[in-house]
């Protein structure tokens, strides 16, 4: 099983500025979180397979493009997000992924802690949200995704399907980490809430 460990915080994230080349103090999580862990990626990469193999075969409805049109900012070729997700779905696939559940906010540190997930308890208890975010970190830690935009905000989407910020471009919501998660979710046919 590519998730390799499950751990949960017993004090806050350290400071960006103070981290060591080591993972943040933490124990063993339990067996419900553990659980939950495992659905949440279980569910996230057989999201991720199903979106990738519509994107190989061309076989996007009407309604999936409306998504791309929506979360890609009007772009038409999805290539590059097909490119994306696959290294994405090879990238959960295929290291030990650690993922440490606490603090407020769903996160990586890349170029720190590679093949670590910082991932919070409200988060994972949404049976959607949980998978959306898993993949929105996922595609940063995998495909170099980015949170596009002044402050990140301008890449992040509402729950109602609309960009938080007007204003982001096609060039810009391609590589966004919030519209591959979100462009996966509904295609597979999730909603948002
Ligand atoms: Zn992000």
């Amino acid at each position: 099983m590519p998730i390799s460990e499950v751990t949960i915080h017993t004090e806050p994230p350290p400071d960006y500025v103070a981290l060591p080349l080591a993972k943040p103090f933490s124990k063993a999580a339990g067996p419900i979180t553990k659980g939950k862990v495992l659905d949440m990626y279980t569910k996230a990469v057989d999201r991720l397979r199903a979106v990738v193999q519509k994107l190989n075969d061309n076989t996007l409805t009407e309604t999936d493009l409306g998504h791309a049109t929506a979360f890609f900012a009007g772009a038409s070729d999805l290539s590059s997000v097909k490119a994306q997700l696959e290294l994405t779905l090879d990238g959960l696939v295929n290291n030990q992924i650690t993922v440490h559940v606490g603090g407020a906010m769903p996160y990586v540190k890349r170029l720190t802690w590679p093949d670590w997930i910082n991932f919070p308890m409200n988060v994972l208890n949404h049976p959607v949200q949980s998978i959306r975010y898993f993949i929105h970190e996922a595609t940063h830690l995998y495909a170099d995704a980015k949170d596009t935009g002044l402050g990140g905000k301008k890449g992040y989407i509402n729950n109602d399907g609309n960009f938080r910020e007007a204003g982001i471009t096609a060039e810009e919501a391609l590589v966004n980490a919030d519209s591959l998660a979100c462009f996966v979710t509904r295609v597979f046919g999730d909603n948002l809430v």
